[in-house]
């Protein structure tokens, strides 16, 4: 009965506000609702000429910078409102409806209905009701119209006046952290993320701070994730989101063993309080026996789409024989290797193509000129029919950096799909290796596209596959004797990692072919002889790292320093606060958990005049 009634109140309301806006005037309003209203009550005007005056009371009007122009209840003995010519009395105050009038209804049926110019003017005008602005932004957002969404939700995050934000705000909030990332808006989503932590309501800084974990996260910005989470932790202790971002956390910082131990905590915490759905429950439990496998489960269900041929892929890859030799010669005149795509790959290449269709950009580090995601059904299920495409390097090349422009943030994916891949690539450059002792030049013949593959895997598997990816750099480096691709500083940070100090010392040491300074090495080398207890040569090297930046102290030591980011091609200048940020964001954890480190670096700060 209920349902039919909503059904007849909102049609009767939507009707309504066609009629009101015909000329906002109230005399014609109540001639519609006289003439029209009791077809949308089973014939029953009473129902009709009473929501009339009510409805009227709480439509925004145009003509009034969108103020609404409520009308006083009328005496018991004094005319009705609905112009009936009766007394109240005998009148609409008689009707009764079966539920209440929600006051938010007719503004937000308005936010439906107005476009362009007047919807920009009427939030403007900042006299919606939050509950209109939730509801009519959530709509929106269901429908489709992100646009529409973005721009009602926008008035209602406005930061104006928290205070007045409905509690069930929460999901239209994170609707629109959705939307801004969707389109790219990264400051907006920080600002709003920055506004709601400082000063927003308690409920929506739980929230923030998740959003606020996963997008450094994204950025490979382990500290601030980390620091994210201890607030969070603070903010919100019983939810069931810090339990998976806690298992994200410490995958990513490659502590597995410890992923599942606090898993484990924070499933028999959560059972206890006894406020869990099942299938959170059964997450929680899942995560507590295998966070990864759980982890990569998820994406996978998340995935929609590609789950069955993702699934397919990573059954043929971990069924993959191993690879056919490629042809790989000693160059006579200089003995550089060089590698020449053969025939058959070409033609293997070719029929790949076909169904990827998108080209590497020799023009960055790694990237493709369009996006491959886009058909990625398709050449995934393509590949699965023929996986003899695969002995082809520019294949493996493909594949590798598509996945790990995808996948490549998310450690539990490593092993599935880019380990493999690896295998292969390793035969390869083993099969080079063999060839003789001349470097594998970026430069000559097709050897990019080993390198290149080599580069993509390395980068992969650094959080999700540590020791792989640092065997396959250490392979990559000793035929790359130039280390074009500059993974000397990135085994540098791994060693670190594993605390394998004096093997850290060992690779800093090397001298670079140009002579050039790497931040990344300056402070890795420093790192390590601070850990092996060589204090002098430490403050050697501390002064080589002011002088070749002179931000880099200041940064690392700073709790919330300003980011500054690289310029639009990637790249960043020796010397400069963006090569300090750069460092800070990779390895500032690995200082923090070193006894004394961090304060030893402050006390050697370069005095600012
Ligand atoms: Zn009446």
């Amino acid at each position: 009965m209920l349902a039919v009634w909503v059904d007849q109140l909102l049609g009767f309301a939507s009707g309504a506000l066609a009629a009101i806006r015909q000329q906002e005037h109230y005399p014609d309003f109540m001639t519609w609702v006289r003439a029209e209203g009791a077809g949308f009550f089973n014939d029953d005007l009473a129902t009709a000429q009473a929501l009339a005056p009510i409805l009227w009371s709480q439509t925004p009007l145009e003509r009034l910078d969108f103020a609404c122009e409520p009308l006083a209840t009328p005496g018991r003995n004094e005319p009705c409102w609905c112009d009936s010519g009766r007394k109240f009395k005998q009148c609409c105050s008689q009707v009764e409806f079966p539920t209440e009038i929600p006051e938010q209804m007719m503004w937000m049926l308005s936010l439906r209905e107005w476009k362009g110019a007047t919807l920009k003017a009427a939030l403007n005008s900042q006299r919606a009701l939050p509950q209109a602005l939730l509801e009519a932004g959530l709509i929106a957002a269901e429908s489709g119209q992100s646009g529409r969404a973005m721009q009602i939700l926008e008035s209602l995050f406005d930061g104006s006046d928290w205070s007045r934000l409905p509690e069930q705000a929460e999901p239209a909030f994170e609707i629109l952290l959705d939307i801004y990332q969707e389109r790219g808006f990264t400051r907006k989503r920080a600002d709003l993320l920055d506004d709601v932590l400082e000063r927003g309501p308690i409920f929506l800084r739980g929230v923030a701070l998740e959003r606020l974990c996963l997008m450094h996260l994204d950025n490979d910005d382990l500290d601030s994730a980390r620091g994210a989470f201890v607030k969070a932790q603070q903010a919100l202790p019983d939810s069931p989101t810090l339990a998976y971002i806690e298992a994200m956390l410490l995958l990513h910082e490659g502590h597995e063993r410890e992923a599942k131990e606090r898993a484990n905590f924070w499933y028999r915490r959560l059972v206890r309080q006894g406020d869990l759905d099942d299938e959170q429950l059964d997450f929680l439990a899942a995560l507590a026996d295998n966070p990864g496998a759980t982890l990569a489960d998820q994406l996978l269900s998340a995935e929609e789409d590609l789950a069955t041929p993702l699934i397919s892929l990573q059954a043929l890859l971990a069924a993959l024989p191993v690879a056919p030799k490629i042809a790989i010669n000693t160059e006579a005149d200089t003995g550089h290797l060089q590698y020449h795509t053969s025939a058959r790959e070409q033609t293997l290449f070719a029929a790949w193509h076909e169904q990827f269709k998108v080209l590497v950009d020799e023009d960055i580090a790694l990237g493709f000129r369009d996006d491959p995601w886009g058909n990625a059904v398709e050449w995934m299920s393509a590949l699965c029919a023929h996986p003899e495409w695969l002995d082809a390097p520019q294949v493996v090349q493909d594949l590798t950096m598509a996945l790990t422009s995808r996948f490549g943030s998310l450690p539990w994916m490593a092993p599935s799909l880019l380990a493999p891949l690896a295998n292969r690539l390793s035969r390869w450059l083993a099969q080079a290796r063999a060839e003789g002792e001349g470097s594998l030049r970026w430069d000559d013949a097709d050897n990019a596209m080993l390198l290149r593959t080599g580069l993509a895997l390395v980068v992969g598997m650094e959080r999700g596959a540590r020791q792989h990816s640092r065997e396959l750099a250490e392979e990559l480096l000793a035929i790359d004797q130039e280390d074009s691709l500059g993974l000397r500083e990135l085994v540098l940070d791994q060693l670190l990692r594993d605390d394998r100090n004096e093997e850290a010392l060992a690779l800093s040491e090397q001298p670079v072919d140009d002579g050039s300074q790497i931040l990344g090495l300056l402070m890795g080398r420093t790192l390590a002889l601070y850990r092996l207890a060589d204090h002098e040569a430490a403050e050697r090297s501390l002064s080589e790292v002011i002088a070749h930046n002179r931000h880099a102290l200041e940064m690392i030591c700073a709790e919330n320093p300003r980011p500054v980011m690289p310029y639009a091609d990637g790249q960043v200048d020796p010397g400069s606060r963006a090569e300090a940020w750069q460092y800070r964001t990779l390895m500032r954890d690995q200082w923090r958990t070193t006894q004394g480190a961090l304060d030893w670096l402050d006390a050697h700060r370069p005095k600012s005049r």
